[in-house]
């Protein structure tokens, strides 16, 4: 049976985070937008080319763009069991596009895990950001340190600041998901979908709220 989960939070609530430390859980691959962004980017595609545009600024790639590439995504094989969502949908028309793929498919998404933080909470973690450049995985330089300074922990990988974390564009990110994003968070809820999870947690008290949302939603589909 496939799973399919939509992770749901602002930017630095800890969706990247959170979904790394799933996937080995879940046994299904984590799909950020994001990360599919910066790869376009970093191997300079047409697509990277447009992506860049919006990220710089903070602001949201449109969504026909956006959804096209998720479908791409989805048709590659290890999505066959489901897949992680970081960072997607972003918008109520990119959640519709998400139905309609997955109706496609025979599927539907299992549970929506809302990973709650305050604002200035989201703000501070942004500015304190550190990111591996080999597997995203995430530092903050205060509450969640590197055990070598520059080098990832998992695996050994160098880190950076990304440049859309600086303060100026990172408050711009959080006023963009408060405008198009936060809406789905009451989408999802009519739904009965959400799952809502107190972001503010150690980071495994977080994880393990977010794992027993998850299996609670798959038992209540197997029954
Ligand atoms: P993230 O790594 O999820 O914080 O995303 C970084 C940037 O990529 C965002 O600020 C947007 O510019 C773009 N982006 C990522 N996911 C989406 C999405 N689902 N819809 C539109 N833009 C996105």
């Amino acid at each position: 049976m496939a799973v399919f989960v939509v992770l749901l939070g602002g930017p630095g609530a800890g969706k990247g985070t959170q979904a790394k430390l799933l996937v080995d859980e879940l046994g299904i691959p984590q799909v950020s937008t994001g990360d599919l962004f910066r790869q376009h980017l970093q191997a300079d595609t047409d697509l990277g080319r447009l992506a860049r545009t919006y990220m710089e600024r903070g602001e949201l790639v449109p969504d026909r763009v956006t959804i096209e590439m998720v479908r791409e995504r989805f048709a590659q094989s290890d999505c066959a069991s489901g897949a992680l969502l970081d960072g997607f949908p972003r918008t109520i028309a990119q959640a519709e596009g998400l139905e309609i793929m997955l109706a496609a498919i025979g599927q539907r998404v299992a549970v929506v895990p809302f990973i709650r933080v305050s604002p200035a909470v989201l703000l501070e973690r942004l500015s304190g950001r550190w990111t591996c450049r080999q597997c995203s995985s995430m530092y903050h330089v205060l509450h969640n340190p590197p055990l070598a300074p520059g080098v990832c922990d998992r695996c050994a990988g160098e880190l950076y600041q990304r440049t859309d974390d600086s303060p100026e564009t990172a408050k711009r990110r959080i006023d963009v998901y408060w405008e198009q994003t936060a809406p789905l968070v009451e989408w999802y809820r009519g739904k009965g979908q959400l799952a809502e999870i107190d972001g503010e947690q150690p980071i495994e008290a977080v994880s393990r709220a977010m794992l027993s949302a998850v299996c609670a939603a798959i038992s209540r589909g197997e029954r």
